[in-house]
């Protein structure tokens, strides 16, 4: 018998989160991100399950392959653009759309040999401060590709640094928008700016013609404590699932894991599970991190080690060897832990979390439920 620890990948719930980025941002292309290997999820495991996006959006070439192997023909957006002018043959190839955030990147598309077909999103700073051109060099920029042979189309893009949160005006999602709106004007093309907290909080309101939705595929809520995933009626994606592998009743004063930092006050039941900071959980949770046991909800006590941590069972019935102990997710009891309140215990996010699954965790899919 493998070690119980296991991920698992929920298609339900993928494409169920896919259409409430549809109805939220109705008359939007969507753009399913599938970055870090899906958000940890694996692209392969999502694929099927997303395929009716009208496009991908991700940051590797390496990935995108994996894509195209998958079969899909539509269209695929790398966010960071290209790292060298000679990616710009494998976007030649493989008939990648990519970002032109840099004047490097503008260089080596202007120089690029051969006739080419590309699709840009050229992307502004609006804001945000990473990637993208100043307001004020925008259009000369814009200028420079809308005359190069090598671009077949150029969308005009910018990504909300506030979208999640209240900060509406002097430096929030109005003054960013307003940026972008005065910026490009009179000028042709296309439109992308939502991410998922902006397709959620204001997708009804923004016009574009393209979104990309991320975390709330994936059951996570990007404005989250102020809205929960029941509030979005998003599902979760994945499931961190282990086993009770060993209990232990415990008397006042006894203490509990490395450091002895939990000490019991009173008789408690404790269960040892399978699942440690070597599975990607983190070890900095503090006690009372909400976990399942039997479907029910209660919480982790003491440190978390390499590859175990405990709970409190004492409330809980019929705990034995072998129950079962959901880390985030669903239960196959039914209930449901959202990745949001783990990782807001964790003084995380659920995107961490999804991300950091580690490689010796098994994953499965389930297709049904
Ligand atoms: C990651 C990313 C997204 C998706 O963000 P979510 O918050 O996961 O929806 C959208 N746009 C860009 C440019 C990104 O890098």
């Amino acid at each position: 018998m493998p070690r119980p620890i296991r991920a698992i990948i929920h298609q339900n719930a993928l494409a169920h989160n896919l259409q409430i980025a549809r109805k939220s941002a109705p008359q939007h292309a969507v753009f399913a991100v599938v970055k870090a290997n899906a958000y940890g999820h694996g692209i392969e495991r999502v694929y099927s399950a997303l395929k009716s996006a009208d496009g991908f959006a991700l940051l590797d070439i390496e990935e995108a392959k994996r894509l195209r192997a998958l079969g899909w023909t539509g269209p695929i957006l790398l966010l960071e653009g290209i790292f060298s002018a000679q990616d710009l043959f494998d976007c030649t190839q493989y008939q990648l759309s990519f970002t032109v955030h840099s004047a490097r990147q503008l260089q080596w598309v202007r120089q690029y040999p051969e006739s080419a077909q590309f699709d840009i999103f050229l992307k502004m700073n609006s804001g945000m401060n990473r990637l993208g051109f100043q307001p004020q060099h925008y259009r000369e920029v814009w200028q420079s590709l809308h005359e190069c042979s090598a671009v077949n189309s150029l969308t005009h893009m910018m990504h909300f640094s506030d979208a999640d949160g209240e900060r509406l005006g002097q430096s929030g999602i109005e003054a960013q928008l307003k940026t972008f709106e005065n910026t490009i004007q009179d000028l042709p093309g296309e439109r992308s700016m939502c991410n998922s907290a902006a397709i959620l909080r204001h997708g009804s309101q923004l016009s574009s013609k393209t979104v990309r939705a991320g975390i709330l595929l994936y059951g996570s809520s990007p404005d989250f404590p102020q809205h929960s995933i029941q509030d979005w009626n998003l599902q979760p994606s994945m499931s961190l699932r282990s086993e009770i592998i060993a209990i232990q009743d415990l008397q006042p004063k006894q203490t509990v894991g490395y450091g002895s930092t939990f000490q019991v006050e009173q008789a408690m039941k404790i269960g040892i599970v399978a699942c440690g900071y070597a599975d990607g959980y983190q070890r900095i949770s503090a006690t009372g991190t909400p976990v399942l046991v039997n479907g029910i909800r209660t919480g982790t006590v003491g440190r978390v080690s390499m590859d175990m941590l405990a709970v409190d069972v004492t409330e809980i019935e019929n705990v034995e060897i072998g129950s079962e102990v959901v880390l985030w997710g669903k239960s196959r009891f039914g209930s449901i832990l959202p990745i949001d309140d783990v990782a807001q215990a964790s003084g995380t996010v659920g995107y961490e979390l999804m991300c950091g699954v580690t490689a010796r965790v098994p994953f499965f899919i389930e297709t049904q439920g």
